[in-house]
């Protein structure tokens, strides 16, 4: 089998960063953005493409990523005769312009606005209906051709959404050792290379080493370099790491959570930090790795608990309905290099629960 590496054509990352967005461009280009985003950003893009005498057409996008909205954008880039795609804004504005490139065959630029995945800089677009409820995975043949992260307006978001990122990020290491050792395969169907491993690795170190700074930087809504450097964990060396790495039990452990009701005003790394936490007790990984994912989570505000998540009362039989779909036929923790059972996930997350409870 091969080692395959999967990552974006570009990776562009800096303060104002938006500012040169025409010149990374090149050609005439269409813009698409929530409304919130659109009054944040359209003034600084029109200006980067009118000063390099490139056309540029807005256009809003309407709030979910379905088929309805991306043939309505593929029919907008017809009609402007756009060379071009850029999203700018979060996950499902993100996810549109993907699936726009990818029907019109054209490049796109992927733009965030906040740093609270790892998927901007992946070959996936998540597809919902027009009542947002979860359709299907668009598995595309390309990354992005690039993807440009501001980070002056990233650190003027919410600092749940960076700590979020981080929680996202914590996993990617972990994850990709599992898979390193059971020989599972990657997004991109091989094996990692050994950049793919040492990038998920730079990826934990930088967030546990520099993720608090960061995490009170994003609180002043300024950028430093902590912040800086988080970023790019979250968002690229998280997302070659994940893509190329390959998932394990963390984010098998997210989605079997997602059953719980109690959990739904969470984000996706929230959930992802505490599988992660899981993941170690199931793995047996040593005391001294668990307590120093533990004592991060508690150091930024990320759930180490059940409680913290929400969970007023623990129901075991739901927490076991929760350990088999996270064991269902196909899912990542399936990746892990032993035989993972229901009663083994069950047990884990009821030990790194109890051990999240009595070190708050
Ligand atoms: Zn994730």
């Amino acid at each position: 089998m091969e080692n395959i590496i999967l990552s974006p054509g570009k990776y562009i990352q800096g303060s104002m960063a938006i500012e040169n967005i025409a010149s990374h461009a090149g050609k005439k280009a269409l813009v698409i953005a929530d409304d919130f985003v659109m009054n944040l950003t359209k003034e600084k893009i029109s200006k980067s493409f009118s000063d390099k005498e490139i056309d540029v057409d807005f256009e809003l996008f309407n709030g979910e990523c379905s088929k309805k909205e991306v043939s309505r954008i593929k029919e907008k880039i017809e009609t402007f005769n756009s060379k071009i795609i850029i999203g700018v804004g979060g996950g499902k504005t993100l996810d549109t312009a993907k699936a726009v490139a990818y029907y019109t065959e054209l490049p796109v630029i992927i733009a965030p606005t906040i740093a609270s995945t790892d998927a901007p800089c992946s070959a996936l677009s998540v597809l919902y209906t027009e009542d947002g409820v979860f359709d299907e995975y668009l598995l595309l043949p390309n990354n992005p051709n690039i993807v440009l992260m501001d980070t002056d307006i990233i650190s003027k978001a919410p600092a749940r959404l960076i700590v979020s990122g981080m929680g996202d990020a914590l996993a990617t290491y972990f994850e990709a050792r599992s898979c390193a050792q059971s020989n599972a395969k990657n997004m991109g169907g091989g094996l990692p290379t050994g950049a793919a491993l040492t990038l998920a690795r730079l990826c934990y170190d930088t967030i546990l080493s520099e993720g608090y700074m960061a995490y009170n930087s994003a609180k002043s809504k300024v950028s430093t370099k902590s912040l800086e450097n988080v970023v790019e964990a979250n968002t690229y060396l998280s997302g070659v790491g994940f893509e190329s790495g390959g998932l394990a039990a963390a984010h098998a452990i997210h989605n079997g959570l997602t059953l719980l009701e109690d959990c739904h005003h969470l984000y996706h790394g929230e959930k992802v930090a505490f599988g992660t936490l899981v993941q170690l007790i199931l793995e047996n990984a040593p005391q001294e790795e668990f307590f120093d994912v533990l004592n991060f989570c508690i150091s930024v505000g990320l759930p180490t608990n059940l409680e913290d998540m929400g969970v007023k009362e623990i129901d075991e039989k739901l927490i076991m309905e929760v350990a088999k779909a996270s064991c269902a036929p196909g899912e990542t923790i399936h990746n892990m290099p032993f035989l993972v059972t229901p009663e083994k996930v069950f047990a884990a997350i009821l030990t790194a629960d109890r051990i999240g409870k009595e070190n708050r």
